[in-house]
């Protein structure tokens, strides 16, 4: 494709995505096809001879939107928000365009400079601690996600319990690592690759408003030091996936710090709110953490992938992680003068991430980063006082922020079938998760482009479509009313 070619193609892209833009509302929130029909359409092989660019541009829309489910629609209320946004968009796109690699400061300096400067950036929005700064002994670094990173902090606390000797016989099944019931699936999975076994993950118990219980915590680290265990690691939650519980950071830092173990706080949908200084007590506690994550990519305007990951002792982690293969040796990194990224995270390759956090930066500014949060914490607020007056239905969990965990009176069976008629109805698309045993409905705001009148639009949805089913299952008009709604 000439430049010629591009410019024109290129402008034609652009303008199919603001038209997707326009009329995301009219598609159904959750898509509706069944399994295979994607690919149905597709031809077995790839074609033999090149095709009209204009064709590639008319199929995605034909074969491929039909497959989509619409993560950047206001009604779209399911798991946490994976925010998109015009200048994210737009940055990406010059990264794309650049095609750097950006695994060593030397493959293109700007890629390092600039991801080590966005990454102090965010230690000024979010008002974090400043050992996570670059001109300290920590630093920042871009991760494509919290899962990720959460594996590195737990490489890195790994060697620096075992001095750097985890590979001898036996080292690894001595360490222990905590985490609540509540965290997210990636500490567990974490604990695999690392290789310390699933039966050295202790899960500790929530109190009441799902946050891990500090003395359960302290205990288990106890017992396991008296059995001849070396507690390593502990995750704390700072916004759980299930319903925004936020750990007692404080109080499990100072365990941790009593006993010599790696605290990683895990902020990763809910790190953002810091940056409006009402909500900085989420994270109360976090100058206690040796490494801590939170993704621009899910509420903060950014295309995913953008994790943005921390470390107080970048030394441990790089010792961790590091490789230097001949072929990858140069002046610069000999200098022992710049930051080479690709000892900063488990693959080599790394894409030019920085820049679309730049454009977001400059052309929201922290007010615009502000605004959206509140008006993403405002609408569940309001969200929960209808659910708080309606008696016919109850809310599970606190909301500290932007997720409201509710149901209807009926119970589990009948919360499944609302949930599943609401998302196949396409107006709105949420999900749900289980609290103390209840399936719970989940309802939260993260899109910029959700309004008032969208939360309104959800709450209204919902009530009429368990009213409806109330009704037809009290008629006993029609087998599909009492099949779909049954009492629970
Ligand atoms: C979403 C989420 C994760 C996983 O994020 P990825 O970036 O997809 O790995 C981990 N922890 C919490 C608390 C989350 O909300």
């Amino acid at each position: 494709m000439t430049p010629a070619e591009f410019r024109e193609y290129g402008k034609k892209v652009v303008d199919q995505i603001a038209d997707y833009q326009e009329a995301i509302e009219s598609y159904p929130v959750l898509s509706t096809i069944s399994p295979g029909d994607i690919r149905k359409n597709l031809p077995e092989q790839a074609p033999e001879k090149g095709e009209p660019f204009e064709t590639i541009l008319s199929d995605w829309q034909e074969k491929i939107l039909p497959g989509i489910t619409h993560w950047q629609s206001p009604n779209f209320f399911a798991y946490f928000s994976a925010n998109a946004s015009g200048p994210a968009i737009l940055g990406d796109l010059v990264s794309s365009g650049l095609g750097v690699q950006g695994m060593l400061w030397a493959t293109s300096p700007a890629c390092t400079e600039l991801e080590a400067h966005m990454m102090d950036w965010l230690i000024d929005l979010l008002d974090l601690p400043t050992h996570f700064r670059s001109d300290t002994e920590g630093g920042g670094v871009i991760q494509d996600t919290a899962s990720s990173g959460t594996l590195c902090a737990l490489l890195a606390a790994r060697e620096r319990a075992t001095r750097f000797r985890s590979n001898e016989e036996g080292l690894k099944s001595h360490l222990v690592a905590y985490t609540s019931s509540q965290a997210h699936s990636s500490v567990e999975k974490a604990v695999k690759i690392a290789g310390l076994g699933r039966t050295n993950l202790r899960i500790i118990g929530v109190d009441k408003e799902f946050a891990m219980n500090p003395d359960t915590l302290e205990n288990e680290i106890r017992k396991d030091r008296e059995e001849g265990r070396i507690p390593t690691f502990v995750c704390a939650t700072v916004g759980t996936t299930s319903s925004t519980a936020i750990d007692p950071v404080h109080t499990i830092g100072e365990i941790c710090r009593q006993h010599g173990i790696w605290l990683h706080v895990d902020a990763a949908m809910a790190g953002p709110a810091a940056a409006c200084p009402e909500f900085r007590h989420i994270h109360d506690g976090i100058e206690l953490a040796d490494s801590y994550a939170f993704n621009p990519h899910k509420w903060m305007l950014t295309n995913f992938d953008c994790s943005a990951f921390f470390v107080r002792d970048r030394e441990v982690l790089i010792r961790t992680l590091t490789i230097l293969p001949e072929y990858l040796r140069n002046r610069a990194t000999d200098s022992g003068e710049v930051t080479d990224y690709r000892d900063w995270q488990i693959q080599l390759g790394r894409r030019f991430r920085a820049l679309k956090l730049w454009f977001v930066l400059r052309y929201y500014g922290k007010e615009g980063i502000r605004r959206h949060i509140r008006n993403c914490i405002e609408l569940a607020g309001r969200f929960r006082s209808w659910v708080g007056e309606d008696p016919e239905y109850e809310l599970l969990a606190p909301t500290p922020l932007n997720t409201v965990c509710f149901r209807h009176r009926k119970g589990d069976l009948f919360n499944e079938e609302l949930m599943n008629r609401l998302n196949a109805e396409g107006k709105i698309y949420l999900t749900h998760t289980r609290l103390d045993g209840k399936f719970s409905l989940r309802l939260a705001v993260g899109q910029p482009q959700t309004e008032e009148k969208h939360v309104k639009g959800a709450w209204d949805r919902i009530r009429e479509t368990a009213l409806s089913a109330g009704s037809r299952q009290k008629n006993g008009s029609g087998s599909a009313g009492k099949r779909v709604f049954t009492s629970g």
